[in-house]
């Protein structure tokens, strides 16, 4: 069977929860690979409205086994709090339908607390970061300094190993930030409180996703944030500290040799961009307040407005490459239906030159966007659900972003609900 995944190809938001809600019940597991509870996948079905944070978007399908891979940051106090707030609303979460790997690596308050004091510290150079200690607890990880999952199931062992790193941390804490030393008692009734609660779910999910393949079963990949977040790939300093690749799934699933069939790269039908960085295409003030309230662009995890904006090809078209999309869900595209004329821009000017390729991150601030305008259709496309019922203008405007993109949009999506979409 297939094995899929969808990503991100912009600064994240572009509607992945949505996109993995609708497809995931053709799969047997739906695996999470990066990132951490500092996202949020919006998915409204017929259970309701819910913003996901670490646990994947194929929770709400009966018979989805959900995993959280070993390149995932994960928080106890918040994962619990999510498991809670699904089961109030009467979804399950049990130890069938999601696992957690041994391997992946436990974020603790201090990563939290570190995360804040720094943005503190940085003023008004800060990176924009959602506070939940994601980037503490990666290079912690770098520097061999977390406790993976898996040891909470070795107590004695887990004691030590947890001295050893306190040790380490108060150091930081104290003589860097000059805050008061975390107490180790203190920690472990943390750790009592949630991460102990954490035990069932536990397993080797590598041995688990390979035999599943094996037996023919189908994976989908879920991914966080977008290409231009990618630590590596994005507009760094501005990323996140993971890798928000295709490429990182195997590493960060624990299938070290998987074959990925298909990769469905998300874009959103015009730009949104949440927290600090260059953003070429922005919009500001009233065009822009009006595009914000139309695609009620608010961060779901923070609340934050997002910063919004046309479409940008340049970057979209550097994100289809850096994910290796083999196809592409667009999304939102009914929230353009009140421009008369839309705004796309296809390239940048630079120095006085003007360029398509996307340049090095430190140049995004000296460029300005060179705009096209396509006609608008004005009309309601909500309720459509086949392209040839979609007005000629939308079409175009499905046409055009898809040749200059240079990937095939599969999936038109017109609405949060699940069934708002039209398959080309
Ligand atoms: P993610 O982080 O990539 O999963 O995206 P978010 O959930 O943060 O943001 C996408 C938002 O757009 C969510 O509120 C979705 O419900 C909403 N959304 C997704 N697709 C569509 C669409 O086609 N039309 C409209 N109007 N809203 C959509
Ligand atoms: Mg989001």
């Amino acid at each position: 069977m297939k094995n899929s995944a969808i990503v991100g190809i912009n600064w994240g938001d572009e509607g992945k929860g949505r996109i993995v809600d609708l497809l995931s019940n053709k799969y047997d597991f739906v695996v999470r690979y990066q990132g951490g509870g500092n996202a949020g996948h919006t998915v409204l079905n017929e259970y309701g409205k819910f913003a996901l944070h670490l646990i994947p978007s194929g929770i709400f399908h009966k018979g989805v086994v959900n995993v959280l891979g070993n390149g995932v940051a994960i928080d106890p106090e918040s994962l619990l709090q999510e498991i809670e707030s699904l089961r109030e609303k009467g979804i399950t979460v049990d130890e069938n339908n999601l696992k957690i790997s041994d391997r992946a690596s436990l974020l603790f308050p201090w990563h939290k607390a570190l995360d804040a004091l720094e943005e503190d510290r940085l003023k008004n150079k800060k990176y924009g970061s959602t506070k939940q200690g994601i980037a503490p607890f990666y290079s912690d990880k770098y520097q061999k300094k977390t406790i993976m999952v898996g040891e909470l199931l070795y107590s004695k062992h887990l004691k030590e190993h947890i001295k050893d790193i306190l040790e380490w941390k108060n150091l930081t804490l104290t003589g860097v930030y000059h805050e008061n030393p975390i107490d180790f008692d203190a920690l472990y009734s943390w750790c009592e409180s949630y991460a102990f609660k954490l035990r069932p779910f536990i397993c080797d999910t590598g041995k688990l996703l390979k035999k599943a393949e094996q037996d023919g079963k189908s994976i989908l990949f879920e991914a966080q944030l977008g290409s231009l977040r990618d630590l590596d790939y994005g507009i760094y300093p501005y990323t996140t500290s993971s890798n928000t690749l295709a490429s990182y799934i195997p590493l960060g699933s624990g299938l070290a040799n998987i074959n990925i069939d298909e990769v469905i790269g998300v874009v959103k039908a015009y730009s949104t961009c949440v927290g600090e960085g260059p953003f070429v295409s922005e919009w500001i003030g009233e065009e822009a307040n009006e595009l914000r309230e139309i695609g009620q662009e608010y961060g779901a995890k923070t609340g934050r407005p997002r910063r919004v904006g046309p479409i940008d090809i340049v970057a979209t078209r550097y994100g289809v490459e850096c994910q290796n999309a083999t196809s592409i869900a667009l999304t939102k595209l009914d929230i353009l239906s009140y421009m008369d004329k839309i705004p796309v821009c296809t390239k940048y000017l630079l120095n006085g030159k003007t360029i398509d390729d996307f340049p090095f991150p430190f140049e995004l601030e000296d460029c300005s966007p060179v705009y096209e305008y396509l006609d608008g259709w004005k009309c309601d496309i909500s309720k459509v659900r086949k392209w040839n019922d979609l007005p000629k203008n939308a079409q175009r405007y499905v046409e055009y972003i898809e040749k200059n993109i240079g990937c095939r949009i599969q999936y038109i999506s017109v609405g949060q609900e699940r069934n708002a979409y039209i398959k080309r």
